[in-house]
């Protein structure tokens, strides 16, 4: 038989996860001139574009214009999408409860049976938690949830949020507690230009949120935000910006941190735009988003749901290897409020059949290499990108570099004859079987394009980017109606 990755049998790579790490890897594979590659890609959803379409906030639609990069891959010959096919996560995964939805499921190990490869690009759908009491009242949400439901995420649109309580404590310095806060403060007019999930447009219009508080445990040197997304936050249109001089006094620490250059650009610029912020007097805006720095939640109170959070007064230290760390001073502070979300970085789970780092939460690997963690010895055949691989952190653009490690990784292997001998049919023909029996209701990338189209009809006569569906059974509704056109 011909060795794979020649025009007689092609390389076969299974890509689990459709976000910006799994196409830029479809993208990577098959613009290859030298070895023949096919790709098949599956996503839990009937949609594509994982946190591109569920992630980054709506008023944020020219970000999401990467997608016309990505639908340019789809459109290569070679590349195949199965979307609302699972592939099977570990039993202990922690994945957040799909209610009555039962996604189809393949497993790893199905995986095996057709392909030589099988690149796991399915990022992190958890949250990690903070461990303190309270966490789980009702009230206490992990902003993955708001996100995914803000953004019309199937398994998430019926969440509730109590959106009537005057104030709403948002934890967390990075740009996902950012883009909290803003959705938390757009107008419905803002709101109505984009397309935010219809149930959240009403919540959020109507919502009687007068302040959102957004905790930073560490100084405002520290703060992961990047520069666009802090400046936004002092250009809401009926939200004012409110920081106490107090907060933006650097200790000695930071300013240390600061001067010497060790802070970066990015952070000595959030310094100053801060320190512009204390400056303003409130124009008795709507709304007023409070950023708090080195003040971490150390209990969430309330009887059967939140009622107030106390939060413990830090001071910055540097540890044993010199990295910068919040400790606990002892000081408290009570302040009231019905709702906290929780944005303190996303996790990774397993999937069955593949080794897990459950503290890090990732897939081992090396340069994307999926690596057995007990003996370090390479998973033939098994690849990591993404999040999944590297832990959730970076940009969109991040994910194109790092495609591109895993790929040179699975080449570098293929060319040495380090090969994954599937232990069926390797053959496009014999996998489509496969998801057809036991994913019946796949959606393909025509599928997905009868979706789009609908979305984007509904949204017309608004003037709206698109109205989604936020229903798995409509998604599949409009794809079979496109199929039948
Ligand atoms: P994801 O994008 O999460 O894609 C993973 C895909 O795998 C999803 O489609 C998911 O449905 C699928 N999947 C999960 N489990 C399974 C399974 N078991 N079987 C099959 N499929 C599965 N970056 C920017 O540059 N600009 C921004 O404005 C921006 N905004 C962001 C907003 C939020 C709220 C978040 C969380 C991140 C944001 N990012 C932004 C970062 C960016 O979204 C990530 O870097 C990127 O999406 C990570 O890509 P990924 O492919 O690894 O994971
Ligand atoms: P992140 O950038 O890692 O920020 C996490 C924040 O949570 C940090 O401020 C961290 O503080 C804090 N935190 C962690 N544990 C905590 C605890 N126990 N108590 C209190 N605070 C705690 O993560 P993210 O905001 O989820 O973003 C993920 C990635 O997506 C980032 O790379 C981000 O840039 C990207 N993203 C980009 C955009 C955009 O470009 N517009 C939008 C959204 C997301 P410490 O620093 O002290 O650990």
């Amino acid at each position: 038989m011909a060795p794979a990755g020649t025009t007689e049998s092609p390389l076969r790579v299974a890509i689990v996860g459709s976000g910006p790490a799994g196409f830029y890897t479809a993208e990577h594979l098959l613009k290859q001139e030298d070895v023949a590659i096919e790709v098949d890609m599956f996503d839990r959803l009937p949609t594509p574009f994982g946190l591109v379409r569920a992630g980054v906030a709506p008023d944020h639609p020219k970000i999401k214009s990467v997608i016309r990069v990505y639908e340019k891959t789809a459109a290569r010959e070679g590349f195949r999408f199965f979307g609302n096919v699972e592939v099977r996560p570990s039993p202990s995964g922690g994945r957040p409860d799909t209610g009555s939805r039962k996604p189809n499921q393949l497993t790893f190990d199905d995986l095996r049976e057709h392909y030589h490869a099988v690149i796991c690009a399915y990022g992190s759908a958890t949250d990690r938690s903070l461990g303190i009491d309270g966490e789980d009242l009702p009230g206490s949400h992990a902003a993955t949830e708001f996100v995914a439901w803000y953004n019309a995420h199937p398994d998430f649109a019926d969440r509730e949020f109590d959106l009537a309580t005057p104030r709403v404590v948002v934890i967390g310095n990075g740009n996902v507690a950012a883009d909290v806060a803003r959705m938390l403060a757009l107008t419905r007019s803002e709101l109505e230009e984009t397309d935010t999930a219809d149930h959240a447009i009403d919540a959020l219009a109507e919502s009687g949120v007068e302040e959102i508080v957004v905790l930073g445990r560490r100084g405002p040197a520290q703060a992961a935000f990047t520069n666009p997304e802090v400046r936004e936050l002092g250009e809401m249109v009926d939200a004012d910006i409110v920081i106490d001089q107090a907060e933006v006094e650097l200790d000695d620490l930071s300013r240390e941190f600061v001067d010497s250059g060790d802070a970066g650009p990015t952070n000595t610029r959030n310094v100053e735009i801060f320190a512009g912020f204390a400056e303003r007097e409130p124009e008795g805006k709507r709304r007023r988003i409070v950023l708090r720095f080195l003040a971490s939640p150390v209990e969430i109170r309330g009887a059967g749901k939140v009622e107030s959070i106390v939060i413990g007064r830090n001071e910055l230290q540097r540890d044993e290897i010199g990295a910068v760390r919040a400790v606990d001073t002892g000081d408290r502070e009570e302040i009231e409020t019905g709702l906290v979300l929780r944005s303190i970085g996303y996790k990774g789970e397993g999937i069955e059949g593949l080794p897990f780092d459950e503290r890090a939460g990732v897939i081992p690997n090396e340069r994307g290499r999926v690596t057995d963690p007990d003996t370090g010895e390479q998973m033939l055949g098994a690849y990591a990108v993404g999040w999944i691989k590297r832990g959730p952190s970076g940009v969109i653009g991040t994910n194109k570099k790092d495609a591109l490690e895993t790929v040179s990784a699975l080449l570098e292997d293929v060319a040495e004859g380090r090969v994954f001998e599937p232990r069926g049919d390797a053959t496009a023909d014999a996998a489509e079987k496969m998801v057809a029996e036991k994913a019946p209701d796949a959606v393909t990338f025509k599928g997905w394009q009868a979706i789009d189209e609908a979305e984007v009809g509904r949204g017309e006569p608004l003037g709206r980017p698109r109205v989604k569906f936020s229903k798995v059974e409509e998604m599949l509704e409009a794809a079979k109606a496109g199929a039948k056109t």
